[in-house]
């Protein structure tokens, strides 16, 4: 990140900002609303072990890996973080498309899980690691049986792992609470605009 010379209190505002926060939250809408408010925004498409949900698509929503290619990426380094999420699947951030945009000044958003936010934050250490909070755990259950795209099983497995990642929330730099997903996606988009840290 380099300052203007000329105007040093408006340096490039580029950054990598990481969002994380327990399932159901709402991070893949809030992410969607940045990507149709501001376009400019690159938006990291993660691999994933998992199969497609309805009306999910190759490249846009992810890409569909099958375990083998996943094993591959792993080994030939070509992930910048993976974890197992929910004790199931395989999701990880390909590496070079991020280091792409920051070597290019681009403003790049990652919508990862906890697991995948510690590990960005330790070999980015500059990444801005913000969390998306739930009103209230009780709203984050009505949201995951909302969704309906979870049988009861993995709806409870899920609500464990939501558990346990709303009590990592002082890890992260800010919270923000999505109460309202256009609210929640203007303060995001915020922290591209505002001032770059120290
Ligand atoms: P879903 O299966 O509902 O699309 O995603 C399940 C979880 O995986 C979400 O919490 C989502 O944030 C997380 N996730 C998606 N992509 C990645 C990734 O590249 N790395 C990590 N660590 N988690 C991811």
């Amino acid at each position: 990140m380099s300052a203007d010379p000329a105007t040093s209190e408006s340096p490039v505002r580029s950054r990598l900002v990481v969002l994380a926060g327990p399932t159901a939250v709402g991070k893949g809408t809030v992410a969607a609303c940045v990507r149709e408010e501001r376009p400019d925004i690159w938006i990291s498409v993660s691999a994933t072990t998992r199969p497609p949900r309805p009306g999910e698509q190759e490249g846009v929503h992810y890409h569909f890996v099958s375990e083998a290619e996943f094993d591959r990426l792993v080994e030939t380094d070509g992930l910048l973080e993976w974890a197992v999420v929910h004790g199931r699947h395989r999701y990880g951030t390909p590496r070079g498309p991020v280091e792409e945009r920051l070597d290019a000044g681009e403003p790049a958003l990652l919508e990862l899980d906890l697991q995948g936010a510690r590990q960005v934050r330790r070999a980015m250490p500059d990444a801005l690691m913000c969390f998306l909070a739930p009103p209230s755990f009780e709203e984050l259950e009505r949201r995951l049986v909302g969704r309906g795209t979870e049988g009861p099983e993995e709806r409870e497995r899920r609500l464990r792992t939501a558990r346990e990642e709303l009590a990592a929330e002082a890890e992260f730099d800010l919270t923000i609470v999505n109460t309202d997903v256009r609210a929640a996606c203007r303060e995001l988009i915020d922290l591209f605009d505002g001032p770059a840290r120290a």
